[in-house]
C-alpha cells in the first residue's frame, strides 16, 4: 500500500511539474507600447505635388515652400545622377527645420541611396586623423549595386555516382581523368566550357593551368569539373567531387542585386586574409567576420580599383548618396581644404551641409567668413535658405507633432504656446508639449488646456530667458 501511495503521490508530482512546464509564451502580447517617438517622427517627406511644388502642409511638413522645393530639386539631380561632387548649404537660424528638410531628401531618394548624417564636431578624436573621418563617411554615403548573374537549379535534385554519369553522358568519364591540356603559358587564367565527348577541345580551346573547366553534361547543364593543374610531367585536369546533379535540364539564370557601400567594401578588405580577386559577394560575405585591421589609403585605392573594374564590367553600378554634415561652421580649415579637394573626386558623394551661424571665425584660422566656412568652399554650394515661422505654421507644426505623439490640446493651448515659439523658439514649444500633457494627466485631465502649458512654461526656460537670467545676475555666479 506504501508502495502505491507513493507512485501516486510520484505521479500527481510529475503532473504538477507537467503542468508547470506546459506554459507558453505564444500568443502573448506585450501590453507595452513600443514605438518610440523622435525629434522628426512626424515627417514623411518633402509633401511635394507631382510638378514639384510645396504643399502648404504635407508629409508632416509644414511651410518652407521654396526650401523644399529646392530640395525637390535636388532629389531629382540625385536620382538623375547629374549631382555627384556638389554641395548643397542650409542656412537657417534654430529651429527651422534645416536638419528636417535633409531628413526629408533621405526619405524621398527612398533606402537603396545611401545617406550618411554627421555633425561637424564628430571629426575631433584623439585616436584617428580628421580627415580619415571625413574620407571614412564619404565612403559610406557612396552605394554600389551589384549585379550578379547566379546559375540557379530548380527542380528535383539527385545524386548521380560516377558510373551514372558515366553511362548516362558517354565520354564525360574520360574527360575526368589525365587530360593532357597543353604548355604552361603566360595567359591569365579563364573559363572555359568543354564538349564531354570529345575532350580535345581542351587543347582546340587552348587550355591552360589554372583555367576552370566546365563541362556541358546536358543541354543547360553546366558542372564545373575542375582547375587544370601540373601532375608529375603531364597536365592534367583535376576533377572535383561529384556535386548533385539535377534531374532535367531545369536550369535559370536569377539576377541578384546587393547593394552596399564603398565603406563596406573597405572594412571587409580590412580583414585578414582577404582575397580581392574574390567575387564580390565572398567580400559581402566576410562582413560579419569580427577581426579586422587599419584601412589604409592603399586599401582604398585597391578597392576602389576592382570597383572599377566591377563597373566596366557592367556588374556593378556607382550609386552616389548624401553625406549630411550637420553643424559645419564646427569643422575647420584642413578639413574645409580636405573637401575642397575631396568634392572633386570620381567617387564622391553629395554632400550637404548645415548651419545656424552667421558670419564667424573659420576655425583653425583667423579669418572672419559667412557660415564659418571659407570662400572657396562656399562658392562651390548651392545655398537653401530656411526662414523664421509664423505664428500659423509653428501652430500647424504643433498640432502635428501632438498628433503624433498622441497628445489632445485645447485650442487656446495651442495658440498659446504657437505664440510663445514665436518669442522663444519652435524647438522649445516641440519641447514643451510632452511635460504639459504630463501635467495635464496628473489633474486628472484627458486633455492639455491653457492652465498646463502655462504652468509647464513657469518650470522651464527657454535659452532667450535663460541667458537673460544670466545677464541679471551675473555677479551671483560662479566664473
Ligand atoms: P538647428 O539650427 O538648431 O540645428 P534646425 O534648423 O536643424 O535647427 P530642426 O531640428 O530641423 O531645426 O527642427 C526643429 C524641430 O521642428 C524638429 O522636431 C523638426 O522636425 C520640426 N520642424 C522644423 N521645421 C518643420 C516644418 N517645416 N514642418 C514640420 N516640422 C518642422
Amino acid at each position: 500500500i506504501e508502495i502505491l501511495e507513493n507512485t501516486q503521490i510520484e505521479k500527481e508530482n510529475k503532473i504538477e511539474k507537467e503542468e508547470e512546464t506546459s506554459v507558453t509564451i505564444e500568443d502573448v502580447e506585450t501590453v507595452v507600447e513600443t514605438k518610440r517617438i523622435s525629434t522628426h517622427t512626424h515627417l514623411k517627406g518633402l509633401g511635394l505635388d507631382e510638378q514639384g511644388f510645396a504643399i502648404n502642409v504635407a508629409s508632416g511638413f509644414v511651410g518652407q515652400k521654396e526650401a523644399r522645393e529646392a530640395c525637390g530639386i535636388v532629389v531629382d539631380l540625385i536620382k538623375s545622377k547629374k549631382m555627384a561632387g556638389r554641395g548643397i548649404l542650409f542656412t537657417g537660424i534654430p529651429g527651422t527645420g534645416k536638419t528636417a528638410l535633409s531628413l526629408a531628401i533621405s526619405q524621398e531618394l527612398g533606402p537603396k541611396v545611401p545617406f550618411f548624417p554627421m555633425v561637424g564636431s564628430e571629426v575631433y578624436s584623439s585616436e584617428v586623423k580628421k580627415t580619415a573621418i571625413l574620407m571614412e563617411n564619404f565612403r559610406r554615403a557612396i552605394g554600389l549595386q551589384i549585379k550578379e548573374v547566379k546559375q540557379v537549379f530548380e527542380g528535383e535534385i539527385t545524386e548521380i555516382t560516377p558510373n551514372e554519369v558515366e553511362n548516362t553522358y558517354g565520354g564525360y568519364g574520360k574527360v575526368i581523368s589525365y587530360v593532357i591540356i597543353g604548355l604552361k603559358t603566360k595567359r591569365e587564367s579563364k573559363q572555359i566550357r568543354i564538349d564531354p565527348k570529345t575532350y580535345e577541345n581542351l587543347q582546340k580551346q587552348k587550355a591552360i593551368i589554372g583555367d576552370v573547366v566546365y563541362i556541358e553534361i546536358s543541354t543547360g547543364v553546366v558542372r564545373r569539373l575542375g582547375r587544370a593543374e601540373y601532375l608529375k610531367d603531364e597536365y592534367q585536369l583535376e576533377v572535383e567531387d561529384y556535386c548533385p546533379i539535377p534531374k532535367g535540364d531545369v536550369n535559370k539564370k536569377k539576377e541578384i542585386i546587393q547593394d552596399i557601400t564603398l565603406y563596406d567594401l573597405d572594412v571587409a578588405n580590412s580583414r585578414p586574409k582577404m582575397d580581392t580577386k574574390g567575387d564580390l559577394f565572398s567580400i559581402v560575405g566576410q562582413l560579419l567576420q569580427p577581426k579586422k585591421t587599419e584601412i589604409t589609403d592603399k586599401l582604398r585605392g585597391e578597392v576602389n580599383k576592382l570597383v572599377n573594374k566591377y563597373i566596366d564590367n557592367g556588374i556593378a553600378e556607382l550609386v552616389p548618396g548624401v553625406l549630411f554634415i550637420d553643424e559645419v561652421h564646427m569643422l575647420d580649415i584642413e578639413c574645409f581644404s580636405y573637401l575642397n579637394r575631396a568634392l572633386e573626386s570620381a567617387f564622391a558623394p553629395i554632400v550637404i551641409f548645415a548651419t545656424n551661424r552667421g558670419v564667424c571665425q573659420v576655425r583653425g584660422t583667423e579669418i572672419q567668413s559667412p557660415h564659418g566656412i571659407p570662400l572657396d568652399l562656399l562658392d562651390r554650394l548651392l545655398i537653401v535658405k530656411t526662414l523664421p515661422y509664423t505664428v500659423n505654421e509653428m501652430a500647424m507644426i504643433l498640432s502635428i507633432r501632438a498628433e503624433v505623439e498622441q497628445i489632445k490640446i485645447d485650442e487656446d493651448a495651442l495658440e498659446y504656446l504657437s505664440k510663445l515659439g514665436e518669442k522663444s523658439s519652435l524647438r522649445y514649444v516641440i519641447h514643451l508639449l510632452t511635460p504639459s500633457n504630463l501635467l495635464s494627466k496628473i489633474a486628472g485631465r484627458n486633455s492639455v488646456t491653457l492652465q498646463d502649458v502655462k504652468e509647464c512654461d513657469t518650470l522651464f526656460f527657454d535659452s532667450k530667458n535663460s541667458a537673460k537670467m544670466l545677464i541679471s545676475q551675473e555677479d551671483k555666479f560662479l566664473k
